[in-house]
């Protein structure tokens, strides 16, 4: 009897896994014994670390997407209709076409998403650089900014922790060179008390921000903002005025794990080593849809796919699940136009940003050229 893996999401971790499931398991695939599904809401796949070039013009939407069925290998069956419920007491997923699919092993690889609306005015005065089009509006907003005060606001939890830092860093080096710097007020806050939820990244940025000019206001948790006077309150009782109000929005998981009721705000509570859902055998959890205390970036779904594809494959032929993922991540981070450092840590060892240099900038911006091969399962 062939055994079925669904993976429900195109993005970054469902793409890999189905890619080296399929070159781990192709004797299986081709003798009948283990079918491959993926179910994708897009046919498109998108590099969303683009987005942070893409907002200061440096890179065009049609440089950062790819059609789903040319990344993934001929093995795997795609399915490009939304997931809209998993009853996973039937072992079953519901496409909005009315097709249910029965899967022997599921994996939830739907992602997360900003929801502005969860703070009131958020979404009327806030802009936001996440998404495509909030992205496109924003950029257009900063081309014809000529100075006054701009506030970054944080809300919590949000995909891609270093890119606060990167586009705050960026603003300041890209405001210089058009000769608007001091012209600009530029505020970047933080809800916690301090500069980022990494200590040693705090750091960093504690003793880089006022090299580069930026304002600091921690513990500042938005409350509401108020598009009219242009202002922007936090529940602490901070009010800020802003000409320009760049937000990172607060995130939700995808819609259809929590109408299915598989994790508060669509958040599914994860085991950190083995990657499953809690209370489930057959269900594993990758990237940002799960409710793990680490960082939600495209590296963080990468090596947990590595893990899940090794599980998979050895449950598939053994019935057993030996490996364990550490909590490794990798993350670069752009500390203006020109220059970058990284971190790189995992559940035991703290990161620690190395000094900035041109080169890791010139290394960030190539793995944005290559960065095709990774949802290939090539690099
Ligand atoms: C501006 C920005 C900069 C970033 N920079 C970096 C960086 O430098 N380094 C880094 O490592 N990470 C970065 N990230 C984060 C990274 O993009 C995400 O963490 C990563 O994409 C998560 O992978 P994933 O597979 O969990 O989810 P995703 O890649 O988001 O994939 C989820 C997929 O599931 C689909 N889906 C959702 N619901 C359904 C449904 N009901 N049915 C079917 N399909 C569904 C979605 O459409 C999507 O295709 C950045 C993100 C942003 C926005």
């Amino acid at each position: 009897m062939s055994k079925r893996v669904v993976i429900v999401g195109g993005g970054v971790g469902g793409t890999i896994i189905a890619n080296l499931l399929a070159k781990k398991m192709r004797s299986e695939i081709k003798k009948g014994e283990v079918t491959i599904d993926v179910v994708s809401d897009k046919p498109e796949h998108f590099y969303q670390p683009g987005l942070l070039y893409m907002l200061f013009g440096l890179k065009h939407y049609d440089e950062l997407v790819r059609d789903e069925r040319g990344l993934l290998d001929p093995m795997v069956e795609l399915h490009l209709h939304p997931a809209i419920k998993i009853d996973k007491d039937k072992n079953e997923v519901h496409l909005k076409n009315g097709v249910v699919m029965k899967y022997d092993i599921l994996v939830l690889a739907t992602g997360s998403r900003p929801v502005p609306e969860m703070i009131p005015g958020l979404k009327e005065g806030g802009n936001w650089f996440y998404e495509v089009d909030a992205c496109l509006k924003l950029r257009n907003e900063l081309m014809n900014f000529k100075g006054g005060k701009i506030v970054l606001t944080i809300g919590l939890p949000h995909k891609c922790p270093v890119a606060p830092l990167e586009v705050s860093y960026m603003l300041d080096d890209w405001f210089r060179q058009r000769g608007l710097r001091d012209k600009v007020d530029f505020t970047y806050t933080y809800p916690i008390g301090r500069l980022h939820g990494l200590e040693s990244v705090a750091h960093f940025a504690a003793k880089t921000f006022p090299k580069h000019g930026i304002n600091t206001e921690t513990l500042f948790n938005m409350k509401e903002v108020d598009p009219n006077k242009k202002t922007v309150t936090s529940l602490e009782g901070v009010t800020l005025k802003y000409d320009l109000m760049i937000t990172i929005p607060p995130h939700k998981g995808a819609q259809v794990i929590e109408d299915s009721g598989l994790g508060q705000n669509g958040f599914v509570p994860t085991d950190r080593f083995t990657l499953k859902m809690e209370g489930s055998t057959n269900i594993y959890v990758v990237g940002d849809t799960t409710n793990l205390p680490i960082s939600k970036a495209g590296s963080t779904a990468h090596f947990e796919s590595d893990v899940i594809v090794e599980n998979i494959a050895s449950e598939l032929r053994d019935g057993l699940t030996p490996f364990r993922y550490d909590g490794k991540v990798f993350c670069f981070i752009e500390t203006g136009m020109t220059k970058a450092t990284y971190i790189m840590f995992d559940y035991n060892n703290p990161p620690n940003p190395v000094t900035p240099s041109a080169l890791i900038h010139w290394f960030k911006l190539t793995y944005n050229k290559v960065y095709w091969l990774t949802p290939m399962g090539i690099l």
